[in-house]
């Protein structure tokens, strides 16, 4: 096998419920995770010299650093040194993910090359011990490989699959310029001032809105506690959020650490005109669509 092509999903938490900081720097957390149908790709090739080179298109193009700063290249370094496979890749990352948006683009590569790199070197890596380098990675790495509605607890890397029925149609208004997540935990923790935080929980109506597959839930039961860091950083999102509520959204959010705004729309059609009607309003630099919850990192080619 010469080449192998990975699609991975971004993700959107439908809730972010954030606890205290931990000793080790992180906060607990209790999260749902939904992926959702904005994908990056990942295509790992067998090189012609030894060693690992990485390349990006798309987003992020000629920002992101293309060596051991970047989580995909870690990700294959990270395997190689787990199965005793030679190091030997050429990367290239095809990114639609906005950088540093709230939806776990650099997670999703790092899943993506995970899998890509053990596909190309045929190390049949079991699941567990795939899901176990993801976590090693990254806190948010296990759910991209993961897919599909799930809680995370802890730092959001213990995944307990949730069950969900039907499909959401998603729509996201994507930010000039990212939001750093340590900053906004920082502003989070600024903003609490010190008080006590109950322990972070997942919301009962929100599993119910899952189950059912019942976007009007779904839409009331939304709930992030970095929404609010987010916004006293980034004051102009919530003209982002009024603009999806004006035309109808059933629901809107930031997703994760934001700045993306993602909103749930009753059905296709109302996800053209929500994309639409974000567009015209000019509140943010693109507008994507995407249905969830979708499969996680997967190969495709
Ligand atoms: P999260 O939702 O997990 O907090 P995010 O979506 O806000 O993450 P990412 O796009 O994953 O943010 O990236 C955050 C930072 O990680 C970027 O500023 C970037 O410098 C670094 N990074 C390293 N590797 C990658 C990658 N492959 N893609 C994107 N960012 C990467």
């Amino acid at each position: 096998m010469s080449s192998v092509t990975v699609r991975v999903p971004a993700k959107v938490n439908l809730q972010l419920s954030v606890g205290s900081e931990r000793h080790d720097g992180y906060h607990e957390l209790a999260t749902v995770f939904q992926a959702v149908g904005l994908c990056d790709e990942i295509i790992a090739r067998t090189p012609s010299t030894p060693g690992i080179t990485l390349s990006i298109s798309g987003e992020g193009e000629g920002e992101l650093p293309l060596d051991e700063e970047n989580l995909a290249y870690r990700a294959a370094l990270l395997l190689a040194g787990h199965t005793g496979a030679k190091p030997d890749v050429d990367l290239h990352i095809h990114k639609s993910i906005p950088i540093a948006g709230g939806m776990a683009g650099g997670s999703a590569d790092a899943a993506a090359t995970l899998l890509a790199c053990d596909t190309l070197w045929r190390q049949a890596t079991p699941r567990d011990e795939l899901m176990a380098l993801a976590a090693e990675l990254g806190s948010d790495v296990p759910f991209a490989l993961h897919g599909g509605t799930a809680i995370g607890t802890g730092r959001g890397e213990n995944l307990t699959p949730v069950l969900s029925r039907g499909t959401f149609h998603w729509v996201f208004a994507i930010a000039e310029g990212g939001l750093s997540t340590p900053d906004v935990y920082r502003e989070c923790d600024r903003l609490r001032g010190g008080r006590s935080v109950p322990d972070p929980y997942v919301s009962d109506i929100l599993m119910q809105a899952a189950a059912a597959g019942d976007p009007v839930l779904l839409g009331k039961a939304l709930h992030n506690d970095l929404q609010a860091a987010a916004l006293s950083l980034r004051p102009a999102l919530r003209q982002v959020l009024e603009v999806g509520e004006d035309f109808g959204a059933l629901g809107g959010i930031v997703s994760g650490s934001g700045p993306t705004c993602a909103f749930v729309a009753r059905d296709e059609e109302h996800s053209l005109d929500l994309a639409v009607a974000l567009t015209a309003a000019g509140v943010c630099r693109t507008v994507r669509r995407g249905q969830g919850p979708v499969v996680g990192a997967r190969v495709t080619g």
